[in-house]
């Protein structure tokens, strides 16, 4: 077991906190009011059936989907909505600085694949944080060595399993050395035998502390990780708590009729 903290997130001292989330998607209401907070060394994870609005809820944390209405606060940066279809140089600024602060994981890994595994993880910290290159790479090796890949530096991302090249992607978003890292399904896209080596870097990233949102169908990972588990059923959470409780002891019918179904 990894030894998380006993504790609930202390929404005063939230890292990153989201209040209120709605998204539509013209007339489909896809988030209902959302909440979630995060503080720091916090694992909070997501689970809920496809379409629940997993990913869409994930991605307004960093930006990359707009929440219709609703704040995300990172530090004691306010992000919301303008309503306005465009932004400007002044908000998109301040959405770069949002996303080296909260970095994100795919599920397709998205790495350039003409760059190596070090060429992929130092691209951001030289172009959105302008280190030399020498500098970006001596961090790159670092964290491929974090991530057991300090020997596959200079090998293409086609030269590499799916487990390696996500790892390579976990590798990519600590280089840019974020507050929180955003984790959309990072297993889901890979071959059953691959999967345990991604979560053992997450562990190993939990247990050091890291303060990570995953949204995961890893049930038995989430129990072990989570400081705090989220049911989304239907834009909305029905149910929240200490991971022993909301999969130990689940309130609802939906949720352990969802936890039924992955239970093995
Ligand atoms: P999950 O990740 O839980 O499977 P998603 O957040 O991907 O769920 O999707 C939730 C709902 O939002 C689904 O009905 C999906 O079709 C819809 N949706 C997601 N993205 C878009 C989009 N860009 N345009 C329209 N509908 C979307
Ligand atoms: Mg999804």
């Amino acid at each position: 077991m990894i030894g998380k903290p006993d504790r609930r997130p202390q929404h005063q001292h939230a890292l990153i906190q989201a209040k209120a989330i709605r998204k539509s998607f013209g007339s489909h209401e896809v988030l209902k009011g959302v909440d979630l907070a995060a503080a720091t060394g916090d694992v909070v994870t997501l689970i809920g059936s496809s379409g629940s609005g997993k990913s869409t809820f994930i991605r307004c944390l960093n930006f990359l989907e707009e929440p219709t209405s609703g704040q995300v606060i990172v530090g004691n940066e306010v992000f919301q909505s303008s309503g306005k279809a465009r932004r400007t140089a002044h908000e998109r600024a301040r959405l770069v600085r949002l996303r080296q602060r909260v970095g994100m994981v795919f599920q397709a890994f998205n790495l350039w694949p003409h760059r190596t595994a070090l060429g992929n993880i130092t691209e951001g910290p030289i172009h959105a944080r302008g280190l030399a290159a020498r500098e970006a790479e001596s961090k790159g090796k670092y964290y491929l060595d974090k991530v057991g890949l300090g020997a596959k530096a200079g090998a293409y991302p086609a030269e590499l399993s799916g487990g390696q090249q996500q790892r390579v992607a976990i590798a990519r978003a600590l280089a840019m050395e974020p507050d929180v890292i955003l984790f959309d399904e990072p297993t889901s896209a890979l071959d059953p035998e691959l999967v345990g080596e991604v979560l053992g870097v997450m562990k190993a990233l939990a247990a050091e502390g890291r303060t990570m949102i995953i949204v995961t169908h890893e049930m038995q990972f989430a129990r072990e990780v989570s400081s705090e588990t989220l049911f989304l059923s239907n834009g909305e959470i029905t149910e929240r708590g200490r991971p022993d409780d909301v999969f130990g002891s689940p309130q609802s019918l939906r949720l352990r009729s969802f936890l039924a179904r992955y239970s093995g």
